[in-house]
């Protein structure tokens, strides 16, 4: 490990706006030993921005704030000539009325602290009840019918973003900008229907420019369609526990023999997506070569072994400077057994959870407690070194991986009592489980506002303890 490893922690604009600039950056380098932040200046997400939704930690207000989110910085129309989409500024009750980046990079800059623009582009919100226009930009299910997240491949919504990160990087002194997208195709969204149908997430997309693109490759648009409505139908079908004559898994593997246009469209949504990744890298390098686009890598990726073909960090190291996987510990436990549960109510329906647990973990080179006991003790740093050490042979030790370190995030949407919470010694023992899988640098996640201030102080106790 370098004697000054890269420790970032994201946070969003309220916590400065609620506890003080100064005192904050205070705080985050004596505790935390916290050299950069992701500082979420465009968001409309509690996974990212606003405060703790559950439980309040031993700081900051201590009490919901409805935050609906948006931009905080001051936009500069000139930027958003390619887009519809204008007016997404978080309104002054969440923002202060002030540009958060103002107030913020000089003071953290003189100390010598980096700061990331910390970009969400919020799919599981309603983006569109507060921005005007931004229904024209959305995604299409099979059925036409509009979804909520914006379309990659809609020059709207590519254009929104792209002005987002040209703005965001010249004018502001800044290390650089990071993505958050936390979504995945269509053949995901369908395999995980019970978790995804709570959010909001069909299969998607078949919008005109999607559409054109199936043309353009040559994939029969009603074929796909039709192949998305009969895996649909058989998720629906597992759910009520209606099993095929021949099985589950056969019955699946049929549908896919039947509309291989299925797995085109699957990847066809996946380069939308990693389109973008590669737009925002060359904007930032187009402006500034020596700022940085990071990316930060769902915590699927750790849990799906579809996802993790697909998203292939051997070509993402092409087009990111870095890239922050989500090895959320403690979560973990509670997040992998609802994503092995749903599984067994459709594809793995004639097995059982336990087993596909098991099946699962020879699949990801995992050693965990049981599935019933997960959400008790959560993954253990063995996870976060395993999964370190693989990102890090994945991209070839080319550019640094940053795992997330899990500091309280809450382990279930509400999370039950009887749910592990996060302490200083597991988090201590994440830190430098991801430093002994060879990463450069660990990025405390996913807010400081929902962080127990012992648990901060844990990671940066770590840092130094291997220096
Ligand atoms: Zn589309």
């Amino acid at each position: 490990m370098s004697a000054n490893p890269f420790v970032a922690i994201q946070i969003g604009p309220n916590s400065f706006l609620e506890e003080g600039t100064d005192n904050v950056l205070d705080i985050l380098q004596e505790r935390g030993a916290v050299n950069a932040l992701l500082l979420a200046s465009h968001s409309f997400c509690y996974g990212t921005a606003g405060r703790a939704q559950y439980r309040f930690p031993d700081h900051g207000a201590q009490e919901p704030d409805h935050m609906q989110g948006g931009s905080f910085i001051h936009n500069r129309p000139q930027y958003y000539a390619k887009t519809s989409i204008r007016d997404f500024r978080a309104p002054d009750r969440d923002s202060g009325g002030i540009d958060i980046m103002d107030e913020v990079v000089p003071k953290a800059t003189s100390r010598g602290m980096k700061v990331y623009a910390w970009i969400n582009e919020s799919p599981f919100d309603l983006v569109s009840k507060h921005v005007p226009g931004y229904i024209h930009c959305l995604e299409e299910d099979m059925w036409g019918r509009k979804a909520w997240p914006g379309c990659f491949n809609n020059p709207d919504f590519k254009g929104l973003h792209l002005g987002v990160v040209e703005e965001h990087v010249k004018h502001y002194d800044l290390a650089g900008v990071a993505l958050i997208s936390e979504r995945r195709g269509p053949l995901g969204n369908v395999l995980n229907l019970a978790h995804n149908s709570r959010n909001g997430m069909h299969p998607t997309c078949f919008c005109q420019y999607c559409r054109a693109i199936a043309r353009e490759r040559g994939i029969n648009v009603d074929r796909a369609k039709a192949g998305y409505v009969a895996l649909s139908e058989f998720i629906a079908k597992a759910a009520k526990k209606e099993r095929p004559v021949d099985g589950y898994f056969v019955e699946f593997w049929r549908i896919l023999l039947n509309y291989p246009e299925i797995l085109s469209w699957e990847k066809l949504w996946t380069d939308g997506q990693l389109q973008l990744y590669k737009d925002i890298y060359g904007t930032v390098k187009a402006i500034d070569p020596k700022k940085e686009a990071g990316f930060h890598i769902v915590h699927v990726h750790s849990f799906s072994p579809l996802y993790r073909a697909i998203i292939d960090f051997s070509e993402l190291k092409r087009y990111a400077d870095w890239l922050k996987p989500v090895l959320y510990h403690n979560c973990a436990g509670v997040r992998f057994q609802n994503y092995v549960r749903d599984l067994c109510g459709g594809v793995f329906g004639d097995s059982t959870p336990d087993k596909v647990y098991r099946m699962y973990y020879d699949f990801l080179g995992y050693e965990e407690a049981p599935l019933e006991e997960l959400h008790k003790t959560g993954f253990s740093a063995d996870y976060v070194y395993r999964e370190t050490k693989r990102s890090v042979a994945a991209v070839n030790d080319e550019i640094p991986i940053y795992p997330g370190i899990d500091v309280d995030i809450p382990p279930g949407r509400p999370p039950a009592p009887e749910n592990k919470r996060s302490t200083p010694d597991d988090v201590g023992d994440a830190v430098k489980a991801a430093f002994r899988g060879g990463a450069r640098g660990v990025v405390i996640s996913r807010k400081y506002s929902e962080m127990f201030l012992d648990n901060l102080s844990a990671c940066g106790d770590a840092v130094r303890s291997l220096r």
